[in-house]
């Protein structure tokens, strides 16, 4: 789970004039064992940040990231945290050491772990097999002699090498081509049951967020908006940027298409939010209140929250 991330980043300055970019501002969400929770907003909304917060690859400048119940890099070690939540990228190329052959690369993790090196290699042949590539084939190769899919496979093989629970994708299937996107996603539900894995699946892509998630959460400029069971989100979304994005959305069906406003101009600058709820600039059904006031988070249904004023009976009078 995730509690009150806030992360800024500097970009110089100093005191009055000190300049940041609120990229995650007071984020809290938890991940339920074995569920799938999809995160999505346009880029710069904070999701990548949210990503690097949760594996830890980034410090919250306040707030912290538990797993089951013990806050990481305090009550559990940076280490052995880990070994429970992974990570795989968008970019399969930049993760992977040019220099290193896939099976060595899939063996380092368990060695960081004590494994010996004859077992991790044992593991690593059968994990590049369960990816479906043939470890006598491609455990030598070097990742700039495989295709984008094959890496992505090797990506997840090697993360699931340190045996997690939880794996964080971060666009881990956007930057590749519709067919083998489908496929890396069939591998990707299908070690999810055999391993009763947990997965934060982050990408713009809310056709394919709908097809895996049964949790979807949507952020705007560092905060979230809105979050709840994907089949409700879609179908019933209470937050005005929840449904912009579902209008935008490409869709197959053309009965499905709404007349909704869809999304205009590019999401403001996170140097500098607008005041109230951040998107009231963009909201079609903005009112008084939305450019004074921060909405809070309203329970809209089970399991169900949405931060915008007209989930309240007395907001919602108002802006009658
Ligand atoms: Fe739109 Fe106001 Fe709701 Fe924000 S609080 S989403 S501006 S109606
Ligand atoms: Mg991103």
């Amino acid at each position: 789970s995730a509690h009150n991330l806030v992360k800024h980043f500097p970009l110089g300055g100093w005191g009055k004039n000190r300049r940041v970019v609120r990229a995650v501002d007071d984020v809290t969400f938890e991940v339920a064992p074995g569920e799938t929770l999809g995160v999505v907003g346009e880029s710069g909304c904070g999701k990548s940040t949210t990503a690097r917060l949760l594996v830890q690859l980034l410090g919250a400048d306040s707030g912290e990231v538990r797993f089951q119940g013990h806050v990481a890099g305090t009550e559990m070690p940076l280490k052995e945290f880990r070994r429970h939540v992974q990570m795989v990228f968008q970019d399969s190329y930049a993760s992977l050491n040019p220099r290193m052959s896939m099976l060595d690369a899939i063996a380092f993790g368990p060695t960081v772990h004590g494994v010996s090196e004859a077992e991790a290699q044992r593991i690593a042949r059968d994990l590049l097999d369960r990816v479906g590539l043939d470890p006598s084939r491609f455990g030598p190769r070097y990742p700039h002699e495989l295709s984008g899919g094959q890496r992505q496979r090797v990506n997840i093989a090697r993360a699931l090498a340190f045996q997690p629970e939880v794996i964080v994708l971060d666009e881990a299937v956007s930057a590749l081509d519709k067919s083998v996107e489908a496929q890396v996603l069939n591998l990707l539900m299908d070690l999810k049951r055999e391993r009763n894995l947990t997965y934060v699946f982050i990408s713009h892509d809310l056709n394919v967020v709908r097809h895996v998630s049964d949790r979807v959460m949507v952020m705007y400029l560092g905060e979230v908006a809105e979050i709840g069971p994907t089949a409700e989100m879609y179908a019933d979304p209470r937050h005005p940027y929840t449904r912009a994005l579902l209008a935008a959305m490409p869709s197959l069906d053309p009965d499905r298409r709404t007349t909704e406003a869809p999304l205009s101009g590019d999401p403001p600058n996170p140097i500098d939010p607008p005041s109230g709820c951040r998107f009231h600039t963009r909201c079609a059904e903005a009112f008084g209140a939305c450019s004074a006031q921060r909405p809070s988070n309203l329970r809209v249904g089970a399991g169900h929250y949405a931060s915008c004023h007209l989930n309240d009976p007395k907001m919602r009078e108002a802006a009658a």
